[in-house]
């Protein structure tokens, strides 16, 4: 029986299994699964090397292992090697392939409302999300994308990598996208962490937040109330999980019962 899962470490992706058994299910794919799979750094090579024989077609690849996945893998897609770093790993033919589908996730999720060809925009953070999105805001066209970061000279050198613009502050943009992992939950002083203008959430800006977390996040809490037009991260997670599901089964990705089974809440 064909198997799917995710790889990280500490913890396992926690809705992904959720959303794909989910899936699975709606377009009658039985007898697939899909499962966590909390794999150490030390471990993830040689792991992921005998998941073929287990039975498993693909993974999924979250925190710590995005750049590990990649560079064990035989062939890349172009966006893979670009940005550096993979979230999906097929195996075929004998083969390990690597592809990032966070980026189109992005992408889908702006959808042609906030198309990105020729608008501003502000990316905040210099992992590897933010890497991602800078890709595919600049893959897109938009006519800037400014980077900024809590440690500055990441922020210097994705930039340059990616064909971004580094700022030193945060600056208003028509598209933000939060890629820290700054969860804007519970935090007494939230935007003491991401020191963003107010201009730069408000009316005619669309906010994205990586971050997920039930009921939304502070910052797009913060930028609804102002009047702008909010993407929550469940949204991404969908997108980027569908292309992985279509990439690995051949088959249209049931979006809305995926987006029911983690819980993702209406985008404005
Ligand atoms: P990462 O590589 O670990 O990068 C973390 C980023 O957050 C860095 O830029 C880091 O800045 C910044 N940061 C951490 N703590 C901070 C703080 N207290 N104040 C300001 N900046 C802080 O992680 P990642 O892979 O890019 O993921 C980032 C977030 O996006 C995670 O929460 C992840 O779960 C989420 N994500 C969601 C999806 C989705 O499908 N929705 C997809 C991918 C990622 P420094 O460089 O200064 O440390």
């Amino acid at each position: 029986m064909p198997r799917l899962g995710v790889c990280g470490w500490p913890v396992a992706h926690s809705r992904s299994p959720a959303m794909h058994e989910a899936a699975l299910a709606a377009v009658g794919l039985e007898g697939w699964s899909y499962q966590k799979l909390p794999i150490p750094p030390e471990l993830f090579a040689e792991t992921v090397r005998a998941l073929p024989a287990a039975g498993f077609r693909g993974v999924n690849v979250t925190i710590p292992h995005k750049e590990g996945a990649l560079a064990l893998a035989g062939a890349a897609s172009d966006a893979a090697r670009e940005i550096g770093a993979a979230n999906t790993l097929t195996f075929e033919d004998g083969d390990v392939l690597a592809e990032n589908t966070d980026w189109t996730g992005l992408l889908e999720a702006l959808g042609e409302r906030w198309a990105p060809a020729g608008r501003t925009a502000l990316v905040l953070g210099a992992g590897g999300a933010a890497r991602a999105a800078v890709y595919a805001l600049c893959e897109a066209g938009a006519a800037d994308v400014a980077v900024w970061n809590r440690t500055a000279e990441r922020a210097v050198a994705l930039a340059g990598q990616l064909g971004a613009r580094p700022v030193e502050r945060p600056e208003a943009a028509e598209i933000v996208v939060n890629c820290t992992s700054v969860w804007l939950g519970d935090e007494a002083a939230p935007f003491k962490a991401l020191p963003l203008q107010a201009d730069s959430l408000g009316a005619g800006s669309c906010v994205v937040d990586m971050v997920y977390r039930d009921g939304g996040t502070r910052l797009l809490e913060a930028a609804r109330t102002r009047g702008a037009d909010v993407i929550d991260g469940l949204e991404i997670l969908v997108a980027q999980g569908a292309a992985s599901f279509e990439r690995w089964t051949g088959r249209t990705a049931p979006r809305q019962a995926m987006r029911e089974a983690v819980g993702a809440i209406a985008s404005t």
